[in-house]
């Protein structure tokens, strides 16, 4: 090998190493993507909970990281958490 043909192949190299490193940077973004999207998944949810008062009556607790809401009248007309609320947060649902 001369000195050029040296030279060629170091240029060749160096060019596959950005290309790698390029591709790289692509599989990082979209594997960032992917988490960020489960962990919206997983951290949003409701369940249905029966009422405690009416058996035909289901409200539904919804839940979006640690921000909790109910369907329920008592969640509805006073501030903070309800019985159905407590009850998914005790893990009963
Ligand atoms: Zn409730």
């Amino acid at each position: 090998m001369n000195n050029k043909e040296v030279k060629d192949e170091l240029l060749s190299l160096h060019n596959d190493i950005t290309s790698l490193i390029s591709d790289l940077r692509e599989i990082n973004i979209r594997v960032n993507d992917l988490w960020n999207n489960i962990e919206i998944r997983y951290s949003r949810g409701s369940v249905e909970v029966p009422s405690q008062t009416r058996y035909d009556k289901n409200y539904t607790v919804a839940w979006d990281k640690d921000v909790y809401t109910c369907t329920c009248p008592s969640y509805k007309y006073h501030s903070g958490d309800c019985k159905h609320i407590k009850a998914v947060k005790e893990g009963d649902y």
